[in-house]
């Protein structure tokens, strides 16, 4: 059965590493990285991400800033405090916690955050920097740096290999595709119009799923030995669970054990690297300011 790729581990490492160059900036400039997310409605998924990104912050010795905003705050409003973090030289990473209320534009608020400041990698001159050949984008989004951090740190070569991708979104499916490409993989993208993504998933070298339905993925979607990277977040009823639902991700994972080489389990997968990729991206940010950046 499969080797299963602890991706809480991995993300604790890198927390450790990160926690080590927070030292050496404070020894050389006397300063941290700073990270100030804006949440706005409480939503209680929302609420449950801000607190361990501000819980992780601490952890690794960075300064958190955050402020939530009322669900009915005009969008004017919020842009005003996305600004303000963005014009503060302590904060070096501005993140607007998603999905925002219905009536004020996404676009438009995220896109008050700078390109240089822009942790989350949403930015279209991160995004576009990503698609060019020869480019290197200010940062790269988190939850996909995070699926190749967890490929480089587990040994799986991706140069040469096939790799499919499920889902095409701008925030996972489309960002991973293009650094898979990177590595040299040969990448194809199944989606929503794919007539029939079995046959092509089972064509795989390396799978990751992103399609945000729960266990689509089945074993015999598998070639034997495939690796699996797991992104799907999935809330299902459970009536064992004091919650009333537990989490389970895209990948039907006791059938996919029985046939990948390595997998990612939900939870415990990708989630905790999408924090860890935030808090890197936070660093680097804060090492530009800094110069103290080798890139
Ligand atoms: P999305 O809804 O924006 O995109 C889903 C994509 O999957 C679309 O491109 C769609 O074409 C494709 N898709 C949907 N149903 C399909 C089907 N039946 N067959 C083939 N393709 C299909 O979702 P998203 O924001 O990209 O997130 C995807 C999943 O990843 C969700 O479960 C989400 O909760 C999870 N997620 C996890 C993290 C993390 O930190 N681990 C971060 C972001 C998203």
């Amino acid at each position: 059965s499969a080797n299963i790729i602890d991706g809480k581990a991995i993300a604790q490492e890198i927390l450790w590493e990160i926690s080590k160059e927070v030292e050496e900036m404070k020894k050389a400039v006397g300063k941290v990285p700073g990270l100030a997310v804006v949440l706005v409605g409480s939503r209680t998924d929302s609420e449950t991400y801000v607190r361990s990104k501000k819980r992780a912050c601490e952890e690794v010795g960075f300064q958190s800033f955050s402020i939530t905003l009322p669900e009915e705050s005009p969008e004017a409003e919020v842009v005003r405090h996305v600004k303000r973090y963005d014009d503060d030289p302590l904060v070096h990473g501005v993140l607007v916690q998603l999905p925002l209320p219905q009536h004020m534009s996404s676009e438009r608020v995220v896109g008050t955050v700078s390109m240089e400041k822009d942790v989350d990698g949403f930015h279209p001159m991160n995004m576009g920097g990503l698609v060019m050949q020869g480019r290197t984008p200010l940062f790269v989004a988190c939850t996909p740096r995070g699926c190749i951090e967890l490929l480089l740190r587990s040994g799986v070569e991706m140069a040469g290999k096939h790799a499919v991708v499920i889902g095409r979104s701008n925030i996972v499916g489309m960002p991973v595709a293009l650094l898979l490409q990177r590595q040299n993989a040969t990448v194809t993208v199944v989606h929503c119009h794919t007539p029939d993504p079995a046959r092509i998933t089972r064509t795989a070298d390396i799978v990751i799923a992103a399609a945000g339905v729960p266990c689509m993925v089945r074993g015999s979607w598998l070639k034997p030995g495939a690796v699996v990277i797991d992104v799907g977040i999935n809330a299902i009823e459970s009536a064992d669970s004091k919650e009333g639902y537990r989490l389970v991700g895209d990948v039907c994972y006791p059938e996919a054990c029985q046939v990948a080489s390595k997998i990612t389990p939900v939870p415990g997968g990708v989630g905790p690297m999408t924090i860890a990729m935030l808090l890197s991206n936070t660093l680097e940010s804060a090492k530009r300011a800094y110069g103290l950046s080798d890139a």
